[in-house]
């Protein structure tokens, strides 16, 4: 077998690739939850304290698109994966791998970029490497960030109960389709923007107002592969109202124009969570009262069984099936 596009874009084939991969690792798991559980983070339990691992590479291309850059996504990949598990971001570290000739000026924009996102959550960037790549043996520059966060409420994306409802923070697909209208110069009329932004400040405040029994962040894959994953690992069945869901006037008509599903493109400041019916217009009312949750929405409801069904529009009811990969490569 060789290592093709799609083993890097987030669906069932990538997920293939590194269960056969895992099955060569002995060690995986610190003591508290490892990379078995294939999570947001691994949790290590440490002198009375839940701290949270990840880490998290970034090829983006473009490296400037309408609504961030690869150096803010470097820092929000990290920092919300940290945050999907409850974790506060404490301290990242970067990596850099830049191809010779690349701009000085450039690379100084990313690292100011990565500075502001870094500032919105208190968090610092503590250690990083540098290495050149001579031309032609690398596209520009690849980062890849790590980082460690404290939980006081670790949260799994495996502990959905029948009756919670599920909530998402804003409009899905604008991260996808921003890097698509980018890069292929399409038209949609209204520009659209990504959502990427470090969302450590709004997920505090949701586990601040009630309980929340699951959590996980949309990204490569978008919103069809994370809430599979969410019904899978929790063994329960969940129905999403498409009424409900939010999307964009843009991203619905770029989606229809050509043939991508919104629900399988990558979000970048976007969260899934899956609350007890009695928390959940609580928890509501604060995501829409920060600025990262203003369209937050109720978008469906946890029940027995399994898989993912959409109530439609039009009355019906179909799956939403786990994608086989991500139809926009290169978005992170
Ligand atoms: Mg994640």
């Amino acid at each position: 077998m060789k290592i093709s596009m799609l083993h890097g874009a987030g669906g069932e084939v990538m997920g293939e690739l590194l269960g056969r991969l895992l099955s060569n690792l002995t060690r995986t798991n610190a003591g508290g939850i490892g990379l078995e559980a294939m999570d947001d983070g691994a949790v290590i339990p440490f002198a009375g304290e839940q701290l949270v691992f990840t880490t998290d590479s970034h090829i983006v291309r473009p490296l400037f698109f309408p609504g961030g850059d690869i150096g803010r996504l470097s820092i929000c990949g990290t920092v919300n994966d940290l945050a999907m598990m409850g974790g506060k971001p404490l301290a990242i570290s970067c990596g850099m791998v830049i191809g010779e000739g690349f701009e000085y000026e450039t690379l100084e924009r990313i690292v100011r970029s990565m500075d502001e996102a870094l500032a919105e959550v208190d968090a610092s960037l503590v250690a990083g490497d540098t290495k050149v790549m001579e031309r032609g043996a690398l596209d520009g520059i690849v980062i890849n960030t790590s980082g460690i966060g404290r939980a006081r409420t670790v949260v799994r994306d495996c502990g959905l109960q029948e009756g919670d409802r599920i909530i998402v923070n804003g409009t899905l697909g604008d991260h996808g389709f921003a890097i698509l209208a980018q890069r292929e110069g399409f038209d949609f009329g209204e520009q659209i923007r990504s959502d990427v932004a470090p969302l450590w400040g709004l997920v505090e405040l949701a586990l601040e107002t009630g309980e929340i029994h699951a959590m996980k962040d949309p990204t490569r894959g978008g919103f069809a592969s994370a809430i599979n994953e969410m019904a899978r690992k929790s063994g329960r069945r969940i129905v999403i109202q498409e009424k409900a869901l939010p999307i964009r006037r843009s991203v619905q008509s770029a989606a229809a124009m050509l043939g991508i599903d919104p629900l399988e493109v990558a979000n970048e400041g976007k969260v899934i969570m899956g609350v007890p019916p009695q928390d959940a217009e609580s928890v509501l009312s604060a995501l829409r009262s920060h600025r990262y949750g203003r369209d937050a929405a109720i978008i469906g409801t946890v029940t027995r069984g399994s898989g993912v069904i959409m109530d439609t529009r039009i009355g019906g009811e179909r799956f939403i099936e786990p994608p086989m990969g991500d139809p926009v490569p290169r978005v992170c």
